[in-house]
């Protein structure tokens, strides 16, 4: 097992575990030290481990629905209400069992009920323990946009069960994939090698999670260096809105790193050569424009942007397989509708 201290916050300090049948070991019970403790899962999620877990840690188990629509106002409504149906006051301890929606959704609540309770985030998707679960971020979705409430919460302690993994669907797993490769092209090419020899190895799940540590380090509030973890999602985002949701994050993401990889060649950053062997790596990958894309919808999706600034939409870029562009220390960069056609011409003729 390994202990790595979560740096976001250093006076705020989440203790990080990551290990293969932690959630067996007597760690929870200790961290949860003879509180109230009420565990939330998703329903594929509660059968799986979260029904076992309770019994262990004589908890209270409640369960949200599966899938990226539970992340709204309505189930975090639900979940106050039950929790204060309950009784539970601000010794509890909430524990987010599950993907990235749960752990989204419960820290969330967490950080808002009662002004904020203990939280603990047991990540069970390859996404969530890379991604989702690291940083702070919690948030809901609205009908303005994804994950347009939120806070800025520490978890009391993350803790990664590296066995969970076995029961991951491929698909969901892909979604995982999609943002290591992300974090391998934009921060460390040791990350990007790993990946493309094997993409399920401890190792490399290790290394990107310290990597988004890393980054959320250095940047916790999203000023500057943060910003590169949106590299492949500007372009991305924007096709998952097009596919109203139906396309995965993964393959959204998958297609956005190569056009943003693409757009980074065509403004002479990113040497050819490179470009062409990132092109080849994406092949896990079933790449596929949304159906109903246009470029008229493309740029409707894209205008919602949060990193938008007068009227040009700003790209993260890179200008080698592990090194995003600082721009002064912004690590985005505005891009004309003019600069952008070569990239959208290339896009539409292999993917659309
Ligand atoms: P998810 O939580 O919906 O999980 C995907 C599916 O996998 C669900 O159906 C779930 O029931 C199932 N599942 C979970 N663990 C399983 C397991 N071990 N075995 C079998 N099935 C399992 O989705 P996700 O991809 O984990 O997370 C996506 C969410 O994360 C999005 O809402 C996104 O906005 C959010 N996110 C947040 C941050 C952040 O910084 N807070 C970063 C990236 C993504
Ligand atoms: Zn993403």
């Amino acid at each position: 097992m390994l202990i790595l201290q979560h740096p976001s916050l250093p006076s705020c300090s989440t203790e990080l575990h990551i290990g293969e049948n932690l959630l067996a070991e007597k760690l929870l019970v200790d961290l949860c030290q003879k509180q109230r403790v009420v565990i939330i899962a998703d329903a594929a999620v509660k059968d799986l481990y979260g029904t076992d877990l309770a019994k262990r840690l004589n908890a209270e188990l409640l369960t949200i629905p599966s899938g990226e629509k539970a992340k709204s106002k309505n189930t975090q409504e639900n979940l106050e209400n039950e929790l204060f149906k309950r009784g539970c006051d601000r010794d509890t301890i909430l524990i987010a069992l599950g993907g990235g929606v749960t752990t989204d959704l419960v820290g969330f609540v967490a950080s808002i009920y009662l002004r904020g309770v203990s939280l603990i985030l047991i990540p069970t998707t390859l996404l969530a323990m890379v991604d989702a679960a690291i940083g702070g971020k919690t948030a809901i979705n609205t009908d303005f946009g994804k994950n347009l409430i939120g806070t800025n919460y520490l978890p009391k302690a993350i803790i990664a069960d590296l066995k969970t993994l076995a029961t991951l669907p491929e698909k969901e797993w892909l979604n995982g994939v999609a943002e290591i490769l992300k974090m391998g092209l934009v921060f460390d090419a040791s990350i990007w090698e790993l990946a493309k020899k094997n993409s399920k190895s401890q190792e490399l799940i290790l290394k990107a999670i310290q990597a988004k540590m890393d980054v959320v380090e250095q940047d916790p509030t999203e000023q500057g260096l943060r910003r590169i973890l949106n590299f492949g999602h500007t372009i991305g985002h924007a096709l998952e809105k097009i596919a109203h949701y139906e396309m995965s994050h993964g393959e959204a993401v998958a297609i956005g790193c190569l056009a943003e990889s693409h757009l980074s060649m065509h403004l002479g950053y990113l040497p050819e050569k490179e470009f062409e062997q990132i092109q080849s790596s994406y092949n896990l990958f079933s790449l596929k424009l949304p159906k109903n894309y246009t470029r008229q919808n493309l740029f409707m999706a894209m205008s919602h942007d949060k990193k938008k600034a007068q009227g040009h939409i700003r790209f993260v870029l890179i200008d080698q397989i592990g090194h995003a562009l600082s721009f002064d220390g912004h690590y985005c960069c505005a891009i004309t509708e003019k600069q952008l056609e070569a990239t959208l011409d290339w896009m539409e003729k292999n993917y659309g």
